[in-house]
């Protein structure tokens, strides 16, 4: 049985006073149902990792370099994010892909380095709005699949985020038959890759404007595990209120 997750990415967005809203999400959910992870910036890493310590949420990063070390000035590799105390990171998220012309190919690379390191990869995928009006959602969502893992994915090392890339910030949401329709797909996707035992293992997120209002609706989706959660990740309180909406999903 997947254990459900609920994750937050930060994006470029947090100084040090905003480690305040871990303390309280700490505080006031002593005991969450659901595992937790919160990808901060790289530069709160250390501080984050450190206040989660005795408290079940894994602090992850938001990319890493594809090498451990050399002559990358202003990357961060996947040796110097487990050094932080953090075992996570999002790789291949949508604004990666596009502001920094990522391709599927560098993402698997980057995918095992952080294998190496020992962190759990949060790979995310998902198609543009011209994409799925051309009814290309499924096809370019098997290719970012297909070559964004590397062999060896496991349910302990691997977690794959659908974000459609015209979902995320602009508050709209697919419907729940499209939701499904990807999930269901990438289940099967994964399957004929690894084996029924290993891809039922693997958690699938759905990401992309999630918000307390519409939590409930999009965890009651077939083969969605969890969120992976941007602006609402921001504040203890409305992250708080999709864990529990996630706690609550049959
Ligand atoms: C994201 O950036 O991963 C994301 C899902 O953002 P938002 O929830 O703000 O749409």
């Amino acid at each position: 049985m997947r254990r459900r997750l609920c994750a937050g990415n930060w994006k470029m967005n947090g100084t040090a006073a905003s480690l305040a809203e871990i303390e309280t999400l700490t505080r006031t959910h002593p005991t969450p149902q659901v595992d937790l992870l919160l990808c901060p910036p790289a530069t709160l890493l250390a501080q984050a990792s450190a206040l989660a310590v005795g408290y079940p949420l894994t602090i992850g990063a938001q990319d890493c370099h594809q090498a451990a070390s050399g002559a990358h000035t202003g990357d961060i590799s996947a040796p110097m994010i487990a050094d932080t105390g953090a075992s996570a990171v999002l790789l291949g998220h949508s604004e990666r892909r596009e502001n920094h012309h990522e391709t599927s190919d560098l993402i698997a690379e980057k995918v095992t380095s952080a294998w190496v390191a020992g962190l759990t990869a949060v790979v995310c995928l998902g198609e543009t709005l011209a994409q799925r009006e051309a009814a290309q959602a499924l096809e370019v969502i098997a290719d970012q699949l297909d070559t964004s893992l590397p062999d060896g994915a496991t349910g302990a090392n691997t977690v794959i985020a659908y974000e459609p890339v015209w979902a995320i910030g602009t508050g709209h949401t697919p419907t729940d038959a499209q939701i499904a329709e990807v999930h269901d797909f990438l289940r099967r996707r994964l399957t004929d890759r690894l084996g029924g035992d290993t891809a039922d293992a693997i958690r699938l997120l759905y990401g992309g404007s999630v918000k307390p209002a519409n939590a409930a609706e999009i965890f009651a989706i077939s083969n969605v595990d969890g969120a992976l959660v941007g602006g609402a990740s921001l504040k203890a309180t409305e992250f708080a209120a999709i864990m529990e909406a996630l706690e609550n999903a049959s």
